[in-house]
């Protein structure tokens, strides 16, 4: 008799359903804005990316529109071969004088931006010194590369002088690698220090600013202008699908890197470009943080209030400095229920658990955006205390 060849999947799903870790995944019907049709009911949406309110943006929309009238829909080409296009390179000049970089090359996604550019720098019998708490598209792009991979201590520049100090000297060639910022408890990391250790160890320096691009530094100019080490950190990966509100990513940093991945780079010369509308939309993006920091100054004023109130009513929001809020609740069947009733009570914000974030660390992650209103955070901040006194979270 056959075997069932499939009995690990049908096993391993009903391990996660069995510890609460199973994702039920919500299905969005309506644009990304502050209150989102969720699965058929009008919720006040607390936990996309859309940092500033672009998803849904009139002149966003309006030049995703233009760019198809005028190029069509699809690129049908590799950037390598024949999808270049004339837009490709005007994003990546805008995106490198608004950053204040370079260079910069622009990719499908930025989980596409770190696998591309890490197997582009070390290789089989070099080394990577990476965070421990780094995301999984620059775990994957470290794994791609073959290079040897040492974490250190997370966000701690002692420890990574610790570990540099002792097997550095085994690799030819190295590279430090770290989320700017880190997505699942929104603390930052030390880059002027850790830029400063990677230097004196001859290591080449890398940081992925996933949730920090049109968040941190003067307007939204990222984390590396946050430190003002412009000119110095080799390697500044972007995305442009969290606050730019569409989807892509990019490479920011000294020309010679980001001119060699034209040559080198495996997503820029296996996988078709991003879309015409994908980049004139990206374009507008940088037009409207380059007229005004009105966007970026909301977000942060959202973020200072709601986190004040969150504090103020009894929950533990960790040791986030950014518009990332994760309420911690332990264990993920706890999290799961208290996102249930906050949906119920019309706030969509999604638990997150294992592996996602470490066992017993499960939280809501609330996620802050300039679109949202006084009125709606104080909606929500109401929604998140019935709740939490209903499930005993708070006294
Ligand atoms: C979200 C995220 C990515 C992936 O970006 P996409 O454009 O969504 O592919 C990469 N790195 C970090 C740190 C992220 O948070």
């Amino acid at each position: 008799m056959a075997t069932n060849k499939l009995a690990f999947i049908e096993e391993d799903v009903a391990a996660l359903k069995d510890q609460g870790l199973y994702i039920n995944i919500r299905t969005i019907q309506s644009p990304q804005q502050a209150w989102t049709v969720v699965d058929g009911k009008k919720v006040l949406n607390l936990c996309s990316n859309n940092y500033l309110g672009l998803a849904n943006h009139p002149r966003l929309k309006e030049a995703a529109k233009r760019a198809i009238e005028q190029y069509g829909v699809g690129p049908a080409a590799v950037r390598s071969i024949a999808g270049t296009m004339d837009i490709h390179l005007e994003l990546e000049e805008r995106l490198a004088r608004f950053k204040g970089a370079e260079g910069v090359i622009s990719f499908q996604s930025g989980f596409y931006a770190n696998l591309a550019v890490i197997p582009a720098l070390v290789e089989r019998g070099d080394g990577i010194f990476s965070d421990e708490l780094n995301h999984a598209s620059i775990i994957d792009g470290c794994r791609l590369s073959r290079a040897e991979i040492v974490r250190f201590p997370h966000c701690d520049p002692a420890g990574l002088e610790k570990v540099l100090a002792e097997r550095r000297k085994e690799f030819r060639r190295a590279i430090v690698i770290t989320d700017g910022v880190f997505s699942m408890d929104g603390d930052i990391a030390p880059l002027d220090k850790e830029y400063e250790i990677a230097e004196r160890y001859d290591c080449l320096f890398m940081v992925d600013d996933a949730h920090g691009e049109g968040v941190l530094g003067r307007g939204g100019r990222g984390i590396v202008d946050h430190y003002g080490l412009h000119g110095r950190v080799d390697v500044e990966v972007g995305t442009l699908s969290k606050a730019f509100g569409v989807v892509g990513g990019c490479v920011a940093g000294k020309k010679l890197i980001t001119d060699y991945l034209r040559q080198r780079a495996r997503p820029f010369l296996f996988s078709s470009a991003a879309t015409p509308a994908d980049v004139a939309a990206c374009i507008a993006a940088v037009d409207l943080l380059e007229e005004s920091t009105e966007l970026v100054d909301r977000l942060w004023e959202n973020t200072r209030f709601f986190k004040a109130e969150m504090r103020r009513l009894g929950f533990d929001i960790g040791a986030s400095v950014t518009p990332i809020t994760p309420v911690m609740l332990g264990e993920a069947p706890l999290a799961k229920e208290f996102s249930r009733q906050l949906f119920e009570e019309g706030v969509f914000a999604m638990s997150l658990g294992f592996p996602t974030v470490p066992r017993g660390k499960a939280r809501i992650r609330v996620m802050i955006s300039a679109m949202l209103e006084r009125s709606d955070l104080e909606y929500g901040l109401q929604a998140f205390e019935r709740v939490g006194k209903r499930l005993g979270v708070i006294a």
